[in-house]
């Protein structure tokens, strides 16, 4: 459900694609599977209802925000990426499945492996591909780079006691998505 482009001199409503008016309103849930593949869940988010077909709709900038915070939030859990959590540091540097097997000097094959959960992504592979995610957030201002440290720092020595405990908790990660998208709360779950 998008919002269509307002044009000059048109009617100050905002209109849904089934014709219906989209009105503000604050989700007490909404979910952004749809955008990263795995569960994530935000509260309290600002957003927009159509009154005709009930279609809800976000602005970008929180899509943004949230995409950026759920990154991080990969890059620190405590056990190896899944396929979908692979998928989707692939997807924020922007590389295919080949340009990422180039540049860790592995088989594309390999890659799509490890996204259609046919093959398990190895602690060393897990470690690189969240330094590069990590690495592209400290290159576009996103984070520092004593935050990368300590968030790939905190993740090999998590990796090396698995099985792990517990999940890692998003009290210290929620400074960021609070920094670019104040009063929500944001939930990750893979
Ligand atoms: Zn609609």
């Amino acid at each position: 459900m998008k919002s269509q482009q307002q044009k000059p001199g048109a009617s100050r409503a905002i209109r849904c694609e089934c014709g219906g008016e989209l009105r503000p309103t604050k989700f007490d849930f909404y979910d952004f599977s749809d955008y990263v593949g795995f569960k994530v869940t935000v509260s309290g988010a600002d957003g927009f209802r159509c009154n005709k077909c009930g279609g809800e709709t976000v602005d970008g900038s929180l899509v943004n925000a949230v995409m950026i915070y759920t990154i991080v939030q990969v890059a620190k859990s405590p056990r190896l990426l899944n396929g979908a959590e692979a998928r989707y540091l692939r997807h924020s540097l922007h590389a295919t499945q080949q340009e990422l097997a180039k540049n860790m000097g592995i088989d594309r094959v390999t890659v799509a492996d490890w996204e259609r959960g046919a093959e398990q992504i190895s602690p060393q592979h897990d470690f690189i591909l969240r330094a590069f995610a990590m690495n592209w957030m400290v290159a576009e201002n996103l984070i520092t780079p004593e935050y990368m440290r300590e968030i790939l720092g905190a993740n090999s020595a998590a990796v090396r006691r698995l099985p792990p405990k517990k999940r890692t908790s998003i009290s210290d990660t929620a400074a960021v998505v609070k920094a670019l998208v104040p009063n929500c709360e944001v939930r990750a779950s893979a």
